[in-house]
This record gives C-alpha cells, structure tokens and sequence, in this order.
C-alpha cells in the first residue's frame, strides 16, 4: 500500500518549485533540493525558488505561511533526507545523463516503498530507468505537471513498461484529490498527448502565418476565441512562453518524433525568431520584448508589435476577425483548425486508444474550451470529412471510423464515446469527479434564457448555470435565477449554483449599467438593482439550502451571489472581491449589507465592522484563495469549504446540500444598530486625508462617501436600527448617486474597452 505524506522534489526550477508550492499547498511537508550553489550560501538556489513562489504576479502558494511546509537545502549537504520521503519527484535540466546520475544517488537513499517520479517533458521512461534495478524501475513514473503549476489543471501520468499498477494507481488518485489536478494517463509517447497536439498547433500556426504574410495581431485574433483557444493566440503564447523555450521543444519533439510524423511539415525553423533569440527579444520574460512588446500605462508607452520586415517595433494595430467574410480570415482560421483536429485524430488508437484522453489533455493542459474530438463533432462530422475530401486530402482513419456519427453521442441518459472499432463506451469519471459541461448534455432544462439555466439533478436537487461571456449577469440572469429559486422552493431537496466555465462570474453585467447610464436612466437602473437584490434576499430566505461551488472569478456582483448563499464550496484558486469601486460604483446587489453582517457577527462592534466593511470594499481588495479570503470575511471558517480539484465541486456542493436539506430552517436576522452620522464623518475625513497625500484621486473619495454612508447608515443618530431591506435600499441609493456623475461612466466606459480601473 503506498501512502504519501511528505515528499521531496529535487530541481528548484520553474517546476521544482512549482510542484513543490503545490504539495505544500495541499498540507504535505516537502523537501526542495537543488546543486549546492557556489559560495557560502549553499542552498541560494533553492532561496531563490522561495521567493519565485511568493513572488505577488503570480503566487504559487493559496497563503504565505504554507511556506512552512518546505524545507530547503542542497543535493551533496542534505540527499540523505531522502530516506524519510514517501514521494520524490525529480524535476532537474533537462538531460538525460544528468538525471540517470541523480537517480543513482536517489537509489542509494529513498527508502524501500517510496515512489519515484520525473518531470521530464520528452525523455522516454525506457530511457531515464535504463540500468536501474528493478525495485527503481517499478515504482518510478513519468508526472509530467504543466507550468503554473498551481494553475494549470494537467497532469499527464506515464507508466514503464515495469511500473507497478498500485504505484500508478496510488500516484494518479493522490495528484487528482490532493494536488487537484486532472490525471490523464498517457503511454510513452514523445510529448504525451498536450504538448503533442498543443505544440503541433501552435507550430501549425505560426508557420501558416509567415506563409500567408499575417502580422501576429490578425493571426493571434483568429488562432484564440474563434477557435475556443485563449486569446494570447499564437504570437501572443510564444511571448508568455518565451521565445527560446518554445524553440527548444518544438527542436525537441522533431528530434524525437518518427520521421513520417506530420509535426515534420510544421517544425522548420524560422529564421526571425532566431535573430530574435540573439537579440534577446525572447518574451515578456526578457523584458525587451518579443513579437509584442507589452503595454506600459504608467509611462505612457503603448503595446508595440514586431513588424518582421523591418525587424522594429510599431504600434499595435488590433485586429476583429471575421471568419465568414475576410477570405484571409477564413483561409487562416479552416487551413490550422483543420490540421490541428487531423493531427490529434491520428493519435488514436496509437498513442491513446481514448479520444477522451486527448480532449482532456487540451483542456487542462492548453484551456481550450473543447477538445479536439468535441470540436469535430461541433462541427459535423461528416461535414468536416467531406470539406477535407474535397480538397483532396488525407482523412485519418479514426475520423473515417466516426462518420454518419459523432466522436460523442448521449445514449439512454449516459455520454458515451467512440472507440476505434466503432463501438461506444461510457464516459466514466473517477468516483466524485463530475464535469457539469459533461452532466449537462444528459440532461434537459426545466427553465432556460439566454443567459442561464436551471436544471434538475438526482435526488431532487437543482442546479442554476449562469453562461453569458464571463458570466457577467444582467437582467436576464436574475430573472431565471429567481424562476429557479421559487421552482426549488416548492419542488425540491436543495440548489446549487455552479458553472464549468473558467470564471464563476466576472460580476454584474458592465454593459447593462452603462446603458442606464449614459441614458441617464436612473429609475431603470434602481429598478435593475432593485430585483437583483430581491432575487439574492429570496435565495438567501429560500426554504431550501442554497450552496455555491464556483472557481476561477467570483468578482462584484458573482461574489455578491457568494455571500447570499448558505455554504460556498471553493475551488483553491477562486478569487473573490468587491471591486465596485475601480469602476466608480458601490456593491450594489447586497454586497455592502453582507460584509457589515459579517463583519459585525465577527467583531460584534458595529463601528469597527462598519470600518472594516469601508475599507476593504473602498479598496476594492480581492483574495487569491480562500486562505487569503478569510481574514477578508470573504470566508466563512466552519461554514464555507474549499477543494483543491475543480471537477470535485459539483459533487462536494450535491453531498453539502443533501446534508443540510433535512429540518433545514432559516433564521431572519435582526437589523443592525448602526453608527451613524459621527463614524460617516470621520470617514469622509479619512478619505479627504488620504486624498490630500495624494493616495486616492478625487473620484475614489466620492465613491468613497458614498460607501461611508452605507455602511454608517448615513445620517442618522448612532445606535439607529436599519433592516436589512434599508440597507438594499442605502446602496441602491449610493449606486444611482454616483451613475449620475460623468466620472462613474468614463470609469464604466474605460473599464469596458481597455479591462483595467481609470484613475479618475
Ligand atoms: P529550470 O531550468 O527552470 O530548473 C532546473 C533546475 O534543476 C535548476 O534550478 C538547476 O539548478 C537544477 N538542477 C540541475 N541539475 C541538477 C542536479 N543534478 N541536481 C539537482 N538540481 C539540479 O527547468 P524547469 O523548466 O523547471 O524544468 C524542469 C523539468 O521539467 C525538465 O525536465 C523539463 O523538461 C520539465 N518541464 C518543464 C516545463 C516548463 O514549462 N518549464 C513544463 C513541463 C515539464
């Protein structure tokens, strides 16, 4: 039986630390070794790597002082240590002879029963365990994790011929509950399966777009949304790659892959990129520039592009596809897709004999919105052979096997999946994982708009989807959340409110504000808050338990969803925060009302709650994690969970409402005492102080006041009670205050055309 409690991960790199901050993420002491670093400090590199980890960009871990769980030190000072791990991961250069020499000191320490594994992105497994003994070779397996690794949901598992079944086993069940990641077991195949597909993609589009003469801004534009990739695009993903690397692994792979290969037709060199490594114009790591050089607002100094004739950079000129019309366009968009989903329907059965695989690894390995086979099958089939046929070229056979069918089909209520031999087979996840974009397609909706969707499960529970573009929710999400709400009520066990998209919801629909607005509307604007509100009272009363499981952003108005529900199962990564104020607005959907409840239930000082409530909304602060989320009161310890696998919270949030539903009761609060008029000036003096030094723009301040005035009651004596209805009513009050200035709508206006606050 194999069991990991601690672990040790030797190479302080990039992955090194990065796998290391995610297992002391989930609790497990860690070991982190890297060479001795020459001088009196040796263990710097591995230093280093600490602060990499805190580095505030990009954390690596859910709260600083999970720091220590790590402990640090060198590979000649401290490799004995080894014999107390249960798991080492080795995630050193990439060279094979250096990793064989490392083994053999990791033979000589690890303890009987300990675990071995390689990080190594293109070495076979063959070669890394060749002339170990066999215990080494049995229990040592390829986890390939993708950079960040705190971020990035893949990770590819690769079995030797003489790993043990318990070993892969035990590994793929820890990194999936503890590590949170999506296990996709691969063979030992050159690239596994994401950066075989992802790095053929990706050469298929660059070179495509030096052949067709595109700038990067139109081929980016249309290699990312319109084909359900991120929007970084191509030249965009070398740049965040960085441009050295990407060549390293992409001269990797065509050193590995047989010569017949297709990657071959798109693995040639290209000969600015290599003036552009000597240049050291290598992406946003460099700090030159590559094809991009990014935007810097402080100065002043817009984004610029590469132009490659001339080898200098010009402004940037953005691009809005147009695939139905541009020929360009279009030629770019059919000629890379197209090749793209042929190269991965090659890969079965022979690299992996489940399609599921491949799609998974594009997923979580490459965030794009469907895989390969999902995007054939959105496409048809048939069409897609038939389009391929009449330009007379290959069609593989896998896709010859899927035609006058789908890749996917839903057969008496269960999503199955095409084999190679034709038959289906039923997509089973591992107990407790449940993808709702997958559950969905089994199920239809009992009430469904534009912009949300309520369904049942089992057990009588119902689910509400919001899906708008980034979950932003205007009118229409409320209306079917309400609908939801009264069905559920009377109907059944429970609710949950949860999405598959990447964000839970960005926050309340920008552009259905501005509307009001610039109209000057201000009546339909109380009346959009109004019932926005209301439907977040209703499901806070609501007879039944309410439970959230959201992940990736729950800004604004998604949060202010959050904070009326009975329990939120978080994803570890979710990020949460009002943020009203970086577009000139207050919380306006109950956000202010719960944070001074909250603040008060903890503090049982209403002044206090009501400054804490004022800064921190004022400041628009958000949490990276639910760790980070606590001290916030944006968690609820002994209330609020998180898990660190996103495909578990569907589940999680099913059993917490069927744990809640029996004698479930709600309690109505009872109003608050507030402030009143003394704590609301103070406040406005603090903001005119904080503006005189200079640390908040006119605009902050006003904002600001009006905050002030919510969470004091306004002007009102010190100790008089306000329900929570008059709170809605205060901060309905505040918003259409401040939608009257023309400071509020630039602020709106900017925020919607360039993504970042105006400083108005
Ligand atoms: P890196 O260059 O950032 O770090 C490698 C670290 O290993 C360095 O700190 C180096 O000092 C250390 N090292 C070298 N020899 C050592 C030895 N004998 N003992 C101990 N430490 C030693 O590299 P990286 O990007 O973190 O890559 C590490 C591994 O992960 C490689 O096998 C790579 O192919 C793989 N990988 C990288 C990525 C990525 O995006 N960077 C993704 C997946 C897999």
């Amino acid at each position: 039986m194999y069991e990991i409690d601690s672990a040790a991960v030797i190479g302080a790199g990039t992955m090194g630390l990065g796998i290391a901050g995610q297992l002391a993420n989930a609790g497990v002491k860690v070991l982190l070794l890297d060479i001795p670093a020459a001088g009196d400090n040796r263990n710097a590199i591995c230093e280093r790597a600490l602060e990499r980890l805190l580095d505030d960009k990009q954390p690596g871990l859910l709260h600083k002082d999970l720091l220590e769980h790590i402990t640090i030190g060198n590979t000649e000072d401290d490799i004995a240590n080894l014999a107390d791990v249960d798991w080492i991961a080795e995630a050193i250069v990439e060279r094979l002879d250096i990793k064989k020499l490392l083994y053999r000191e990791i033979d000589k320490y690890r303890k009987p029963g300990s675990i071995i594994s390689s990080n190594t992105s293109t070495i076979p497994i063959s070669l890394l365990v060749e002339g170990m003994p066999v215990a080494f070779r049995e229990e040592f397996a390829i986890t390939h994790f993708f950079n960040p690794v705190r971020y990035m949901r893949l990770l590819e598992l690769v079995r030797g011929t003489e790993t043990r079944s318990d070993v892969i086993d035990y590994l793929g069940h820890f990194c999936e509950q503890r590590l949170g990641k999506g296990v996709v077991v691969c063979n030992d195949t050159p690239g596994f399966l994401g950066n075989r597909v992802g790095v053929f993609a990706i050469q298929k589009a660059l070179h495509t777009a030096f052949d067709m003469g595109l700038t990067p801004e139109v081929a980016d534009a249309i290699f990312g949304r319109p084909m359900g990739i991120p929007k970084t695009g191509v030249f965009g993903l070398y740049d965040l790659i960085g441009i050295d690397l990407m060549s390293d692994v992409a001269k990797s792979l065509k050193s590995i892959l047989p010569g017949d290969d297709a990657f071959h037709d798109v693995s040639a060199d290209v000969p600015i990129m290599a003036w552009m490594i000597e240049q050291g114009l290598i992406g946003n790591k460099g700090g030159k520039g590559g094809f991009y050089q990014p935007a810097d607002t402080a100065n002043g100094v817009s984004r610029k592009t590469l132009n490659f004739e001339s080898s200098r950079y010009r402004d940037y000129a953005a691009c809005e596809p147009d695939i139905e019309n541009n020929d360009k366009h279009r030629q770019y968009y059919w000629d890379v897709l197209s090749s793209t989903l042929c190269y991965a329907a090659t890969l079965v059965p022979d690299t992996n004999e489940s399609l599921v695989a491949v799609d998974d690894a594009m997923k979580l390995g490459y965030n794009w919105i469907q895989g390969p086979f999902e995007m054939i099958d959105a496409f048809g089939v048939d069409k897609f052979v038939a389009q391929l046929e009449e330009e007379g070229r290959d069609v593989p056979g896998f896709l010859r096997t899927a035609t006058g069918n789908s890749f996917y089909r839903v057969e008496n209520g269960t999503l199955q999946y095409l084999l190679a031999d034709g038959s289906y087979q039923a997509l089973r996840r591992a107990d407790g994982i449940r993808r709702f974009s997958e559950q969905r397609r089994t199920l239809t909706p009992v009430l469904e708009n534009q912009a949300a969707s309520f369904f049942e499960l089992e057990n009588s529970v119902g689910i509400v989807e919001f899906h708008t573009k980034a979950n932003a929710l205007g009118p229409e999400s409320m209306q079917l959340l309400e609908a939801a709400i009264e069905h559920a009520s009377a109907n059944m066990a429970g609710l949950i409110i949860h999405n598959d998209a990447q964000h839970f919801s960005c926050g309340a629909d920008l552009q259905s504000i501005l509307g009001f607005v610039a109209n000057q509307d201000m009546s339909g604007l109380d009346a959009f808050l109004d019932h926005y509100q209301r439907t977040l009272a209703a499901m806070k009363y609501a007879p039944v338990p309410v439970v959230a499981a959201p992940s990736g952003l729950s800004m604004g108005g998604g949060f202010e969803v959050l904070l009326h529900t009975d329990k939120v199962i978080f994803h570890a990564n979710s990020v949460t925060g009002l943020v009203e104020s970086l577009v000139g607005v207050v919380p306006g959907g109950g956000g202010v009302k719960e944070m001074l409840y909250r603040w008060y239930e903890r503090e049982g000082d209403i002044t206090r709650a009501a400054w804490n409530a004022f800064m921190n909304i004022g400041y628009g602060k958000t949490a990276r994690s639910p760790l980070e989320a606590e001290p916030l009161a944006m968690f609820r310890e002994g209330v609020d969970d998180y898990i660190m696998n996103r495909d578990r919270l569907l589940d999680t949030a099913m059993s917490a409402v069927m744990g809640m539903a029996p004698g479930y009761s709600v309690t109505r609060r009872a109003p608050l005492a507030m402030p009143g008029r003394d704590v609301w000036a103070e406040m406005c003096e603090w903001l005119q102080k904080a503006h005189e030094k200079g640390h908040l723009t006119p605009h902050d301040v006003t904002t600001g006041a009006q905050i002030a005035m919510i969470v004091s009651g306004g002007d009102i004596d010190a100790g008089t009670e306000l329900s929570e209805n008059d709170l809605f009513a205060l901060e309905r009050k505040a918003f259409v205050t401040l939608g009257k200035t023309l400071q509020t709508r630039d602020r709106i206006e900017f925020m919607l055309e360039h993504g970042t606050p105006l400083r108005n």
